[in-house]
């Protein structure tokens, strides 16, 4: 265990970005992370999936140590400084654990191939992250030339971890990880890092003869678990031989000191190839009803993904609703999110339940975007089925709202405009129709999410049927306000012309919303089973005690 200038051993070096809990970020080894857990706020990344890609790898290495716990192991880590240091010792001979967990030097090293260690390393340590320039992607902000990236050991540690959990189909041949495109991930989450890895550990499936990356000679377990899936390598990687020169510092955080500038970058693990089953508890499996039907490619997937921004801007703006969704769903046996019904069984009562969902938006090679969104859901609506029923039919009633259908179609002004036309001027073009329905999506859906947050909430305060039924009205008036206003503003942008004719617009635009308003009550009323045939079912529902 001695620390040569080539050796960098990831249980002891300070490389994963945390915020101690009175408000400190700093890095700190995987020992750290784990026995101070309980002194430290979050992981604490700039970006939302490095965040979750490390997440889930110190739930990968605790359930390797540990992979059960009993109610008295829960009970003494309740409020602990951390995770007791002896948990960690259980696995592997002495030494072996350690040097799994070395990430540079000649022997094996953590989450490379040791086969690729003679090859001269051709492609530059960016690959390691979508969002540092590599090749000839000119959808950056910053344009460097390859040869000019370097990357700290404890930046190319986190990028080998990244990839399990984010790495797209790569072209030439790469394939993405156990999850495919990376999809959207709904962690639960508590007030310290300890707390976060107490919801979710253990996770499931935990299969006889799992194993993770680091292990070797293991035999194959039947079906892929959560430590292979968590710990998955969808590429075959050997880091170059780090340089120490004063012009060279890390790209993401700017260290200097030794830093790699290349590595061995191939294709590794293939889910496809490996042909055996796999269900992440991190991600929302959905059912066929509740998969987005617009045509896209992606009507059968299963698993809740962020659809590509450029081609489905609308759905986009308005994945809240089906993140939502899944998270109110969480209840019986067979949950969307298996992670977060884990998660609500170790909650004590009267809580709430607090879900991160990491959202990139990818598509093959290109990897647009990466959000942060949350959740949090009093366990009282929860466990409440006609509560959640009332919640998850509202998410219904605002997805039948197409907001694209009420802008006015140019034959609606088509009278209001030959007047005009007949003067010379021009008629809107479809892209001033686009531009406007792009307005609409992404400033209406984040408004109309945080007017749902808000009704959810006080929905979980109501004690009676009747009370539950005026907040839902409180809502829905809410909601219809800001359309209208939102839709105003979409044809003040949109209307050519004097403002007259931007007012006549503006009519329409309300005149269609009725309409689809009317046509949403309407469908309410054909519903064969709306909240109101679960209020006949449920009535000891009424209130609560
Ligand atoms: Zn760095």
């Amino acid at each position: 265990m001695t620390d040569k200038a080539d050796n960098y051993n990831l249980l002891v070096k300070p490389w994963i970005p945390i915020l101690w809990a009175d408000g400190n970020p700093a890095r700190v080894s995987i020992r750290t992370a784990l026995i101070e857990a309980g002194r430290i706020r979050q992981i604490a990344a700039s970006n939302p999936m490095d965040n979750v890609a490390l997440l889930r790898f110190l739930l990968a290495v605790l359930q390797w140590c540990k992979p059960d716990l009993t109610g008295e192991d829960r009970d003494e880590i309740k409020n602990a400084d951390g995770i007791p240091e002896h948990w960690l010792r259980k696995r592997g001979a002495e030494g072996e654990a350690y040097a799994a967990f070395e990430l540079l030097g000649a022997g094996a090293r953590f989450y490379q191939d040791q086969s690729l260690s003679g090859e001269k390393p051709k492609r530059p340590v960016s690959d390691l992250f979508a969002y540092l320039p590599a090749d000839t992607e000119i959808n950056h902000f910053r344009h460097v030339y390859d040869r000019t990236i370097a990357l700290c050991p404890a930046c190319c540690a986190v990028g080998l971890v990244r990839l399990s959990a984010a790495a797209t189909s790569g072209g030439s041949g790469l394939s993405p990880s156990v999850n495919n495109a990376p999809p959207v991930y709904s962690v639960p989450i508590g007030d310290s890092l300890l707390e976060t890895l107490r919801l979710n550990w253990p996770l499931h499936p935990s299969e006889e003869d799992d194993c993770a990356a680091w292990e070797t000679g293991k035999p194959r377990a039947k079906r892929i678990g959560v430590l292979e899936g968590f710990t998955w390598q969808p590429r075959a990687v050997w880091l170059g031989p780090l340089v120490e020169e004063d012009r060279r510092k890390c790209a993401r955080c700017g260290s200097s000191g030794r830093v790699a500038c290349q590595m061995v970058f191939k294709k590794g693990r293939s889910r496809k190839a490996d042909g055996r089953a796999y269900s992440d508890p991190h991600v929302a499996w959905l059912a066929k009803k509740n998969r987005p039907n617009d045509g896209g490619s992606d009507a059968k997937d299963p698993a809740l993904r962020g659809p590509d921004p450029l081609k489905r801007s609308v759905r986009e703006a308005a994945l809240w609703c089906q993140t939502g969704r899944a998270v109110l769903d969480t209840v019986g046996d067979d949950p969307p999110i298996p992670s977060l019904a884990c998660a609500m069984e170790r909650l004590p009562k009267g809580l709430s339940l607090r879900v991160t969902c990491f959202e990139p938006f990818t598509k093959q090679k290109k990897t647009f975007d990466e959000h942060r969104d949350g959740w949090d859901v009093s366990l009282d609506l929860l466990r409440s089925d006609y509560l959640r029923g009332l919640a998850i039919e509202e998410i219904r009633w605002v997805e039948g709202l197409d907001l694209s259908k009420c802008l006015p179609a140019r034959q609606d002004c088509q009278n209001a405009y030959d007047a005009a036309r007949q003067r010379g001027a021009s008629a809107r073009s479809d892209k001033t129709k686009d531009a406007a329905q792009s307005i609409i999506a992404a400033d209406v859906q984040h408004r109309l999410c945080d007017l749902f947050r808000n009704f959810v909430k006080d929905l979980a305060k109501e004690h009676t049927e009747d009370a539950a039924g005026r907040c839902v009205t409180r809502w829905r008036d809410a909601a219809v306000s800001l359309l209208r206003d939102v839709l105003d503003r979409a044809c003040f942008f949109s209307t050519a012309g004097s403002p007259l004719r931007r007012l006549e617009a503006a009519e329409i635009t309300r005149k269609k919303l009725d309409q689809t308003l009317e046509k949403l009550a309407e469908s309410d009323r054909k519903l064969p089973s709306g909240p109101a045939s679960k209020r006949e079912s449920e009535p000891q529902k009424r209130g609560r005690a």
